[in-house]
């Protein structure tokens, strides 16, 4: 059987599959009859083992590659082993409880108590209890842990959608492949696994039920299909272009380390996205002219307590170390939308796109918002930090946020703490409102960049993530190009920098179409690095100005893209 998707991370992928679906548990309550009671209290013991087996696994691989979320794995192991409960649980036991139920009522009359708590951090504290008892409940019925953290064989990972977190954590040297049922190109999904250089098949209809546990798959992320039970004259077809894939792959990563000059002899700066600033990111940033988007809302995710002013201060700092005379472009927490926090809850929203996002949110908690300006302005001693903010649609905006920004400068001032005075301050272009004004913006900030994931999402009025409506969601869009163009001219006119950080920047068609509005800065994954050199090396820019002329004069997003795959068929 054949299945269509959306090959938006490429690569060729032959395997097995794991369904990944969050277990929940469903506890029998039916009383313990008391010759099975010594029975029980073995069978939990083991349970119990086996949790603290798995959670030493994850403890020892998050110690190399995240210490953050290594802590947090070992409070669940205290937890598991808490005295208190262990007797509680034991006690009911004894009284006729079934394991499960005992389990499942001790934790849970804790995590109401802690639940109730005036602390913040203690009531925080009950997520941790909820994730162990899932945990102990799941392997007092014998369930196999499904997390993408704790994989043991390479899978291809079916899921319906992953959450930020997931992806996060992934071990992504198990992941052969992503199948989702919902996301596209924009998804976090699809940026993750770009930059995991994982093959991802999005958007892929009703495909759970379609499938099962174990069953062979061949991923083609390169021509957007699924092939399930695959004969071995496919897999050996398939084997045989994943070769061919590789070897142009790796021609192209020849271009990684070179500097981005056009044929013509421009420089273009080419910027690094980055997200959880993990050692790969940190390491990548040498192959580029700077971090253009440092999406710091990872740093807050898959974590149960908010990242202190202290731990802030030294992973920016460390990747402005890194990145030396080069520009970091630090975006303050972009939170809301699809992306959500353990560590702060927020009311449940009707269209959470169009709600209380990004900077409207951090506008709200000030606090929060002031953590992160006051670890950033520490920071900026060093390096050359550029601090960005998302979600930017007036002028309001912008002077709100730099009203912030101020206040945290005074109360560095007066608290005597240094911090970076050659700070540059500038917005996301990602709401048309801000485009259409971008000779206004231009005066209050001191660069700009186009987030054209968003600006696509709010331009042609498609929730990014919703997959009913993903054929309006277009990115080659002719109000798209005009947008983009009426903005760099703009900050050309200015002389003031702009660049684009969202998924049109590395794109294939696309980029060569910005250059030619003038575009001479542009941000994008790890992945889409080497291709866009090599790109860039083969362009003139006449010749992508006489592309970005036609494009703004087209009428529509299919003649747009017909006219540059066949425009630029001898560059890319
Ligand atoms: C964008 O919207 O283009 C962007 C870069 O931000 P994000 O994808 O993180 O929303
Ligand atoms: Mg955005």
């Amino acid at each position: 059987m054949v299945y269509q998707g959306n090959p938006v991370s490429e690569g060729i992928a032959v395997g097995k599959i794991m369904l990944y679906e969050p277990f929940v548990p469903v506890v029998d309550t039916t009383a313990l009859p008391k010759e099975e009671i010594p029975a029980a209290l073995s069978r939990y013991k083991n349970a119990r083992n086996s949790a603290k087996k798995e959670l030493e696994a994850l403890y020892s691989r998050l110690q190399q590659d995240d210490p953050g979320k290594a802590k947090i794995i070992k409070a669940h192991m205290d937890i598991l082993f808490d005295v208190a409960m262990e007797e509680e649980i034991q006690d009911a036991i004894s009284d006729g409880k079934s394991v499960e139920a005992a389990v499942d009522k001790i934790f849970r009359k804790y995590i109401r108590i802690i639940g109730k708590s005036a602390d913040e951090r203690i009531r925080e504290r009950a997520s941790d209890l909820e994730d162990v008892r899932c945990r102990l409940l799941r392997n007092c019925m014998g369930v196999k842990e499904k997390n993408l953290a704790v994989l043991t064989d390479p899978v291809v990972v079916v899921a319906k959608d992953l959450f930020p977190s997931d992806t996060a954590s992934m071990n992504r040297n198990k992941v052969l492949a992503i199948v989702t049922e919902v996301g596209g190109p924009t998804s976090h999904t699809a940026i993750i696994a770009r930059s995991y250089e994982i093959p991802a098949l999005l958007g892929v209809p009703d495909i759970l039920f379609q499938l099962q546990n174990g069953q062979e798959v061949i991923v083609d992320a390169v021509d957007g299909a699924l092939i399930t039970d695959p004969t071995d004259e496919e897999k050996e077809a398939y084997r045989g272009k994943k070769v061919q894939f590789q070897e142009q792959t790796a021609e192209t990563k020849k271009y990684l380390a070179s500097d981005g000059v056009t044929k013509d002899g421009v420089k273009i700066e080419v910027e690094l996205n980055i997200g959880s600033a993990n050692a790969q990111e940190v390491h990548d940033i040498q192959y580029t002219d700077g971090v253009g988007l440092f999406r710091s809302e990872f740093l807050y995710m898959g974590r149960d307590t908010l990242p202190s002013e202290e731990e802030q201060y030294k992973i920016y700092r460390k990747v402005l170390m890194q990145a030396g005379n080069n520009p970091v472009t630090l975006r303050t927490l972009d939170i809301g939308g699809d992306k959500k926090l353990d560590c702060l809850e927020l009311p449940k929203e009707d269209n959470p796109f169009l709600g209380n996002r990004a900077l409207r949110l951090c506008l709200q908690h000030r606090d929060i918002f002031k953590t992160q300006l006051r670890a950033a302005l520490r920071a900026g001693t060093i390096g050359n930090l550029w601090i960005m903010f998302p979600m930017v649609g007036s002028m309001d905006d912008i002077r709100n946020a730099k009203a912030v920004v101020r206040e945290v400068q005074q109360d560095l001032d007066r608290e005597n703490i240094k911090y970076g005075k050659n700070v540059k301050f500038g917005i996301m272009i990602e709401i048309p409102s801000i485009a259409m004004i971008a000779d206004l913006a231009v005066k209050e900030v001191d660069f700009a960049s186009i987030g054209t994931n968003d600006l696509c999402q709010y331009t042609t009025a498609v929730d990014r993530l919703n997959q009913n409506v993903a054929k309006y969601y277009q990115s080659y869009h002719p109000a798209m190009f005009r947008l983009i163009r009426y903005t760099v001219e703009q900050f050309n006119k200015a002389g003031k920098p702009i660049c684009v950080c969202g998924e049109l920047g590395g794109d294939k068609l696309a980029m060569p179409v910005l250059l030619g509005f003038g575009m001479r800065r542009i941000s994008m994954g790890i992945a889409s690095v080497a291709r866009a050199k090599k790109i860039i090396s083969r362009l003139d820019l006449r010749f992508a100005k006489e592309m970005a002329d036609k494009v703004c004069q087209m009428e529509t997003a299919g003649e747009i893209e017909a006219y540059l795959k066949d425009s630029l068929k001898d560059v890319i």
